[in-house]
């Protein structure tokens, strides 16, 4: 199989990769999300010295942080659009990737590139309709509906759905820049750190920062299942490495949905319905290498 390219775009770090599945990495780097100027060319160099050292690459795939722009005929595809990082707004990443490395890209969303690898390889196998969720420093959600990933008007920003804020209960009023308490702006790692004084990683297992946590994504999940009605969620990002919150999650789901949806699924088997990604924090990269095939044919 020819050789590809992965590029996963994040907000904190760009992860870059050759090779051609899980089971062939043959070199991955990360750099830190600083200036397009800086992480882009760092990003090149890299490319640049697997091509000299492995030869040419069939295709690179690129899994970007959003508002991107996702739609193959417009003539912004590839660019980042209004993100909440000021210094990438209006970025045409892809073509600068396309006319530095000269190979065929391809691109999508962190979180649709993230759905693609699970669909391959992962706990998206063989399934019609899913949805993968990250919860890191911020909040991201794309899917998988007959094969395809969801795009549509542009493409999805579950992160950014409105829910109930009851500032009786969280006082905390939100860290999103464009919406305030919108999903992200309540449950990011980032809001996390703002309300709590310290990294959502470094808060023990018995914080009431847990609870509060589950109580806002499983009224974003609740929605998405009844939005789109998921046969499967994965939910990936550093938040989750908190042990005590999937449980918690999956209990509140149940439990504030099961009178309704009278389906199995979320009734007695819930522990597979909302589940980790299989391919761990390779999930983006390896959808990465997805979209590279798609771009060579
Ligand atoms: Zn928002």
């Amino acid at each position: 199989m020819a050789l590809l390219g992965g590029i996963e775009a994040g907000g904190t770090k760009f992860v870059c990769a050759v090779g051609t599945g899980p089971d062939d990495l043959r070199a991955e780097v990360r750099i830190p999300t600083t200036t397009p100027k800086e992480t882009i060319s760092q990003v090149i160099d890299f490319f640049r010295q697997q091509i000299g050292q492995m030869g040419e690459l069939a295709a690179i795939g690129i899994g970007a942080f959003g508002p991107v722009d996702v739609c193959a005929n417009s003539p912004k595809f590839g660019w980042f659009l209004n993100t909440p990082k000021p210094a990438w707004q209006q970025i045409d990443f892809a073509g600068m990737i396309t006319r530095e490395l000269a190979v065929p890209v391809g691109f999508d969303t962190d979180v649709n590139a993230a759905a693609l690898g699970e669909y391959r390889w992962g706990h998206g196998t063989g399934l019609e309709t899913f949805i993968y969720l990250t919860i890191g420093t911020g909040i991201g959600g794309g899917g998988i509906v007959g094969g395809q990933p969801i795009h549509g008007l542009l493409h999805p920003e579950m992160g950014h759905i409105l829910i109930p804020h009851d500032l009786s209960v969280d006082p905390f009023v939100g860290a999103c820049p464009f919406h305030q308490d919108c999903l992200e702006g309540l449950a990011s790692g980032y809001a996390m750190e703002k309300r709590w004084h310290q990294r959502a990683e470094s808060l023990p297992a018995d914080h009431p920062a847990w609870p509060l946590e589950a109580h806002y994504l499983s009224t974003g999940l609740i929605n998405f299942i009844l939005t789109l009605s998921p046969e499967r969620i994965i939910l990936g990002g550093g938040v989750m490495a908190q042990p005590r919150l999937l449980p918690l999650i999956r209990s509140q789901v149940r439990e504030r949905l099961r009178a309704y949806l009278e389906v199995p699924k979320i009734m007695t088997d819930i522990d597979n319905y909302i589940v980790p990604p299989k391919l761990g924090n390779k999930a983006g990269i390896m959808g990465a290498f997805v979209l590279a095939q798609q771009a060579v044919r």
